[in-house]
C-alpha cells in the first residue's frame, strides 16, 4: 500500500542496507547537509565555515551517501562549540531532513493516503517505510521497530564512541518527530528515552507519542 522511497541519497545510495566503504559504514547526506542552513542562520555563514574547517568537513554534493564518521563528527564538534545551542540547531536540522524526504522522497499520493488514515493505522504505515530505508537515518546501526510508536537503534553511528549523561540524538528526534506530526498527527512528539552514549545503555531508543491536551486531560 505505501512504499514510499525515504532514500535521501538520490539514486546512487538507493538499495544499499548499511553499506561499508573503506571500513566504515555510509549514512544519508542530510545528516550534514541540513545542518549547514541552520548553522547559518544561528552564527551566518563565515562561523559555520569555521566549524566546518575545524571538524575536517567537505560539503557533501547530496548526490550519494557519505561517511557515517563524518556525519558524527560534525555533530560532536557542534556539541564542543556551542554546547548550549547544538541539541535545538541538530534537531531543527532533523526537522529540515524529514522535510526534505517530505518533498522529495515521499510520493503526494502516499501522504495523501497516510493522512487520510486513523493515526494508529498511518503510525504502522509509516513505520514499516522508515525500517525499510532506516540505513539513511541509522547507517551501519542496527534499527529495529518495536512497536509503530518505538524505535532502536543499536550502535548508532552518529555518537559513536560517545559518553554522555543525557541523551545525544537529537536529530534523530527532529526527523521522526516532523514526520509523524505530518504525516501520523499534528501533535506527535518523539524523546529519546534512553541514549546508546549513556553508562550502561545498549542502544538508543526513541519513543512517540502525542502530547497530552492542555489542561492535563488526555486523549481516549
Ligand atoms: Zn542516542
Amino acid at each position: 500500500m505505501f512504499d514510499a522511497n525515504l532514500s535521501e541519497g538520490g539514486a546512487s545510495g538507493g538499495g544499499r542496507s548499511g553499506a561499508v566503504l573503506s571500513g566504515g559504514g555510509l549514512i544519508g547526506p542530510n545528516a550534514i547537509l541540513q545542518l549547514l542552513p541552520v548553522l547559518d542562520r544561528f552564527g551566518g555563514p563565515v562561523w559555520r565555515g569555521g566549524v566546518l574547517a575545524e571538524a575536517g568537513i567537505a560539503v557533501p554534493d547530496g548526490n550519494a551517501m557519505i561517511p557515517e564518521a563524518e556525519a558524527a563528527r560534525l555533530h560532536r564538534h557542534l556539541r564542543m562549540v556551542a554546547p548550549e545551542a547544538a541539541a535545538q540547531l541538530a534537531r531543527e536540522a532533523g526537522v529540515e531532513t524529514a522535510n526534505y524526504i517530505l518533498a522529495y522522497r515521499i510520493p503526494p499520493l502516499a501522504q495523501w493516503l497516510l493522512k487520510g488514515l486513523p493515526p494508529w493505522a498511518a503510525a504502522r504505515a509509516l513505520a514499516r517505510a522508515i525500517e525499510r530505508h532506516a540505513w539513511t537515518f541509522a547507517g551501519s546501526g542496527a534499527f529495529r521497530v518495536v512497536t509503530p510508536w518505538v524505535f532502536e537503534i543499536a550502535r548508532n553511528p552518529l555518537i559513536a564512541g560517545e559518553e554522555s549523561e543525557g541523551c545525544l540524538c537529537h536529530w534523530h528526534r527532529g526527523v521522526f518527530t516532523q514526520l509523524y506530526r505530518t504525516l501520523v498527527a499534528a501533535d506527535c512528539m518523539c524523546e529519546e528515552t534512553q541514549c546508546g552514549a549513556q553508562p550502561g545503555a545498549a542502544c538508543c531508543r526513541f519513543e512517540l507519542r502525542r502530547a497530552p491536551l492542555a489542561g492535563g486531560a488526555r486523549r481516549p
